[in-house]
Parts: structure tokens; sequence; C-alpha cells
């Protein structure tokens, strides 16, 4: 048969990561396109800080979860050290998850994977007089949208072909595609009517403030500073539910006061841009092949969305068994041509 033809619908981290895997992993044995309505810097991808700390994704097995994180701190930490890094936006920033109350101080899931991971000491505690315990460590960052377009041009020199194209129903490609790899995001609440996906609202400040090098977390995961290689993001926001990706002003005032109060010199924090977007949220990532039929025609379908707060953390994982999935469907093509043969 003609080798089969892949489309990867959405180019925000996911859909760039997943594209980008499946080329990696099936060099000759497909051809691979890329639609996409909006690419960077107008997607959820480029509002994120892009942090190496885990969300946890309660529907999903937490060995599953480390696997997914540990491939992705492997992947950028070989970028990170290599002479690409600075292209790819990946760097190292050392810092601190601080808590107020020490139940919550609990050894998480990742420590070992993240580098140095140990209590904070009493003397580095003094810099928080409201919190008693605390996390140092060393992780990864990805700065957006730097990392997204390394990506893109790494799509390019592995021949995918890159379209604008909103879908409004993923059966309007069978005629043109094989598989359809769909990693749209919060789209999918439309694109295939998933109702256990929502949107969780996050306001963030991009800031000049090169001084700060360290990242602070608020262990209730709400205020964050996270210093990137051009500027420092300031957070944040989860609001459930809310579709409004206007920035509020009263929000972006509460922000900046609650990270001042965490790191006082970023009072003089210069040229602040204020950024909203929808994390694509679910109990557990949907990751998973389906076979769409029509009157007799069928249309495989493997589905990668619905990330929400921790898509940067486990991307690549993500996208090594999403490849994984492109190539048992490739397998039933092959099978059913070669059936069709005898
Ligand atoms: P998106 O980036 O939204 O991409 C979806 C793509 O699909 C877009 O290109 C869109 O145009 C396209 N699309 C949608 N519908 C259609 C359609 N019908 N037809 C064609 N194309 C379509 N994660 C971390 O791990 N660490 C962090 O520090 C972090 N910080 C965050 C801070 C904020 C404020 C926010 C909002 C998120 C943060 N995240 C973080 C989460 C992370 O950003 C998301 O998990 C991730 O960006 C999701 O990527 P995605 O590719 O699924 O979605």
């Amino acid at each position: 048969m003609a080798a089969p033809r892949v489309a990867v619908v959405g180019a925000g981290l996911i859909g760039l990561s997943t594209a980008l895997r499946i080329a990696e992993v099936n060099p000759s044995c497909c051809s691979i396109t890329l639609l996409s309505e909006q690419f960077s810097p107008n997607t959820t991808s480029d509002v994120a800080a892009g942090m190496l700390i885990p969300h946890t994704y309660p529907g999903t097995p937490i060995h599953v979860q480390k696997q997914w994180f540990k491939e992705t701190f492997t992947y950028l930490f070989a970028i990170s050290n290599s002479d690409e890094a600075s292209e790819a936006g990946i760097h190292l920033v050392s810092g601190w998850q601080i808590f107020k109350n020490p139940s919550e101080a609990e050894v998480p899931f990742w420590s070992d994977i993240v580098l140095g991971f140990r209590p904070m000491s009493a003397a580095e505690l003094q810099k928080f007089p409201q919190h008693s315990h605390g996390q140092a460590f060393t992780t990864l960052k990805c700065d957006c949208p730097p990392y997204l377009l390394w990506l893109e041009k790494r799509l390019k020199a592995n021949g995918v072909q890159i379209h604008t194209r909103k879908v409004t129903d993923l059966w309007e490609l069978h005629r043109e595609y094989d598989i359809v790899v769909n990693c749209v995001g919060i789209g999918a609440r439309q694109l295939v009517g998933d109702q256990q996906l929502f949107p969780i609202r996050g306001q963030v400040l991009k800031v000049h403030a090169p001084w700060v090098k360290n990242f602070i977390r608020d262990g209730d995961g709400l205020t964050y500073i996270y210093p990137g290689i051009d500027s420092v993001t300031l957070g944040g926001t989860r609001e459930k539910e809310s579709w409004c990706l206007s920035p509020d002003p009263g929000t972006t005032k509460d922000i900046f006061d609650r990270c001042c109060s965490l790191e006082p010199s970023l009072q003089r924090a210069q040229d602040i841009r204020v950024k909203v977007g929808l994390r694509p949220s679910r109990s557990c990532v949907r990751l998973q092949r389906e076979v769409l039929s029509q009157g007799g025609a069928k249309l495989l379908v493997v589905h990668n969305y619905g990330h929400g707060s921790g898509g940067f953390s486990v991307h690549r994982g993500t996208a090594e068994e999403a490849a994984h999935l492109v190539g048992e469907c490739i397998a039933v093509l092959q099978g059913s041509s070669s059936k069709a043969k005898l």
C-alpha cells in the first residue's frame, strides 16, 4: 500500500511535539501534515510559564505520569546541554517551592527526577517569613514561544507539511488522510464534543526583571515567579469553567502584589504584559485510539489532548505514547491492505 497519510490537528505544544515524535519514529513509512487554526504566538501554549513542575492528573496512574515526566525531563535536559539550548529556549532553573502548612510539604512523586531535590534549610526559609517549610530543587523551563518555533523548525526539517486550517469535524478529513491525530487542546470540547474537558483560565504577567534568577512557587500553586531567558512569568489564577480571554485589571494587581510579597525586588519590574490562557483540563489526558466509520468508510483517530496545567511537564512522554498508537494504526492499515491482496 501507499505510505499512510497522517494529519496532526493542532499546533500548540502537544500537536507540534506529537507530529515531531511521529516523524522521528516513522521516518519513511508515512507522510505527515500538520493542520491548525492558530499557530504560535496565538495558542494557549504561548501563554504558559513552561516550567517542568508536574501537575497531578487524578485519573492517570502515578507511575504513568512519572514516566511521562521522566521522558520529558530527559529529552529537554539533553537539549539544555546542547548548542541548541538558547534557540530552543530551554534552560535549567533553581529555586524553591514553599509551604505555610507542613502537612502540604509532602515529597512529590517527581522528586527523584528533578535535580538536587531537598528540604530547604532554616537559613533559606528566612527569605520567606510567612512560610514554615520548603523544598529546593533545580528543574527545566521552556521559554515560549521560542520552544514552539524551534519545534516547528524541526518539523519542517523532517519533511512535515504545515497548513492553516480549522477542522470542524474530524470526519471531513477522511478522504485526504488515513490517520488523524487530535491535538486541539481545549478545542476538543467543540471538535469532538468532549464534555469531560473544561477550561481552567489562567492569567499571568510577563515582566522585565533580569535580576530575578531563582524560581519561587507557593505550594498552593496560585502564586509563582518563574524566571525565563528574556522575561519573568508572574502568576497566577486558576478559574474553573471560565472561557474569558480578556485580562482582568484587578487580577493583574492582585498577582503583582502577591508576587511582590514573595520577592519585593519585583516592585521595580518593568514592561509588564498581561496574558490569559485556557488550560485544557480533564481528570486524565485523553490518549486513545478510536475508529470512526460511516457507510463502510473508516478513519483511524488517535487522541492526545487534555493536558490541563501540566502540558509542558509531560509533553514528550505523551507524544511518545501517541506516536506508538499511530504506529499501531499504521500496522492495522498495512495488515488490512495485505489481507485485501490475498
Ligand atoms: P494549545 O496550545 O491550546 O493548542 C491547541 C491547538 O489546536 C492550537 O494551535 C489551536 O489553534 C488548534 N485548534 C483548536 N481547535 C482546532 C480546530 N477545530 N481545527 C484546527 N485547529 C484547532 N504547563 C506546564 O507544564 N508548566 C507550566 O508552567 C504551565 N504554565 C501555564 C500557565 C498558564 C497561564 C496556562 C494557561 C497554562 C500553563 N501550562 C503549564 C499548561 C500548558 O500551557 C498546557 O497544558 C498546554 O499548553 C496545552 O497545549 P495544547 O497543545 O494541548 O493546547
